[in-house]
């Protein structure tokens, strides 16, 4: 408890504890002020009644002296002795010593301070006064303060109630008015702070008009420009996703295409635009091995340029690429779309032809011979006349990839070659 008084972690005990403080340092240099001035008033007010107690009882000690009246003398004494504020008596011949000598006290105890009263003390004879002594009221620092100390305990027993119930009542206060709402306004913050949208105001109970409501009002206003802030940034970040997105799926189509052409350039002869030799054979043994699977005849026409050498040599290599293309444009347009054909060696043609048997594929082949036995190729100014040995292979079902076939139709071509060119071996 007093160390949390000395360490106070709230806001309202903290402030109690400064103010508590400061009041109590003040009250306490103000109270022995007047502590010291109630002593002096005190002790002088005792001094006043010490000094009408000798007087009133000077004359009767003085007629017990000249009677030399013991007992009279001691019952006078004694009634002094019980007085509150007398602590001691002396009596004193008019030599000066001590005829009485009491004490309220034991002697082992006398009191720190001690003040007293002197009287003379005279017996009037025929108008003339004889000194017979002096009368000494004591009276000590003990009987100030047993006076004192009962008006003080008072004082100061009023003064602790009454700083209690100022001090329970600022804390009450001060945590109703200040602490409580900031205790309050922490905990919504902390509410807003978890709440994902910022969608939520500060709301304090018991605030009037004062500082704090401006502080609520402040930040409630921080609140909802942040929550705009947070919606236009949302908004601009979805409308930057969107954006992003359909470039995204834009530039992925513009990718599929380009890798498709690419793919289609990588597998197709850059000259003539017939697939390339992988490409013919990876899509031809597709092919073949699906018309295996339907037990169905698929037939292979592998073709030569005869004599493109001397082509070459005759009118150039440049008129040589033109007739390569001329042979497959020609081609193309006497075989089906379902037809394969292929560049597989420099002027080395090859067609795949499904579901056509050896008869079918002979008719083709000689069709092509013919016709381009029979074109003339007109390039710059030129007219090229050229022709072409085929070799026919068709499919058996021992085959178990296009290479067997390929291979039989190598042969054939051979042949043809051999038997004058410009025929078909099949
Ligand atoms: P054969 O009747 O025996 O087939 O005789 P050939 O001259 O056609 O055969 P050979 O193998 O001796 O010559 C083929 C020629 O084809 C040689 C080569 O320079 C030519 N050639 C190969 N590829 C190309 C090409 O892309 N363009 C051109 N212009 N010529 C090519
Ligand atoms: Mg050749
Ligand atoms: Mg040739």
């Amino acid at each position: 408890m007093f160390a949390n008084f000395l360490r106070p972690s709230n806001l309202s005990k903290k402030m109690m504890r400064v103010i508590f403080s400061i009041y109590l340092g003040v009250s306490c240099l103000v109270t022995s002020g007047q502590f010291l001035t109630e002593y002096w008033e005190t002790q002088g007010s005792i001094l006043d009644e010490l000094k009408q107690l000798e007087e009133a009882v000077r004359g009767p000690i003085a007629t017990s002296l000249w009677q030399n009246n013991q007992a009279q003398m001691d019952a006078l004494i004694v009634g002094l002795i019980k007085m509150p504020i007398v602590e001691g008596v002396d009596v004193l011949d008019k030599s000066g010593k001590n005829v009485i000598f009491k004490r309220s006290f034991p002697i082992t105890a006398t009191p720190v301070s001690m003040f007293d009263t002197r009287a003379q003390l005279y017996w009037t004879v025929n108008d003339n006064e004889v000194y017979l002594g002096s009368l000494v009221l004591y009276s000590s620092s003990e009987v100030v303060l047993n006076r004192v100390f009962f008006g003080f305990a008072l004082l100061a027993l009023t003064a602790i109630i009454k700083l209690s119930v100022l001090f329970l009542l600022f804390i009450w206060a001060f945590d109703r008015h200040l602490t409580a709402p900031l205790r309050e306004l922490m905990s919504q913050i902390n509410e807003v702070q978890l709440n994902p949208t910022i969608s939520k105001r500060i709301d304090l109970a018991n605030i009037e008009n004062n500082e704090l409501w401006l502080l609520q009002e402040d930040i409630n206003k921080m609140l909802c420009a942040m929550e705009k802030n947070r919606g236009d940034l949302l908004g601009d970040e979805k409308s930057k996703r969107i954006w992003l997105e359909d470039a995204v799926t834009k530039r992925t189509e513009a990718l599929q295409v380009s890798n498709n052409k690419l793919k289609e350039l990588a597998a197709r002869d850059s000259l003539t635009g017939a697939l390339n030799r992988g490409s013919f054979f990876e899509t031809a043994q597709h092919m073949f091995v699906l018309s295996q699977r339907q037990k169905s005849v698929a037939s292979f026409v592998l073709m030569d340029l005869d004599h493109f050498k001397q082509i070459n040599d005759t009118y150039g290599h440049f008129i040589g690429d033109q007739v390569l293309i001329h042979f497959v444009h020609t081609i193309q347009d006497l075989l089906r779309r379902s037809d394969l054909i292929g560049r597989v060696g420099g002027e080395e043609f090859a067609v795949f032809l499904p579901d056509t048997d050896n008869d079918s594929a002979f008719r083709i082949a000689d069709k092509i011979r013919k016709s381009i036995g029979s074109s003339i190729c007109e390039i710059e100014g030129q007219s090229v006349s050229y022709t072409v040995s085929l070799g026919v292979e068709s499919s058996e079902t021992k085959d178990q990839s296009i290479d067997d076939i390929f291979k039989r139709a190598d042969l054939k071509l051979y042949g043809a070659k051999g038997k004058g060119r410009n025929r078909v071996e099949s």
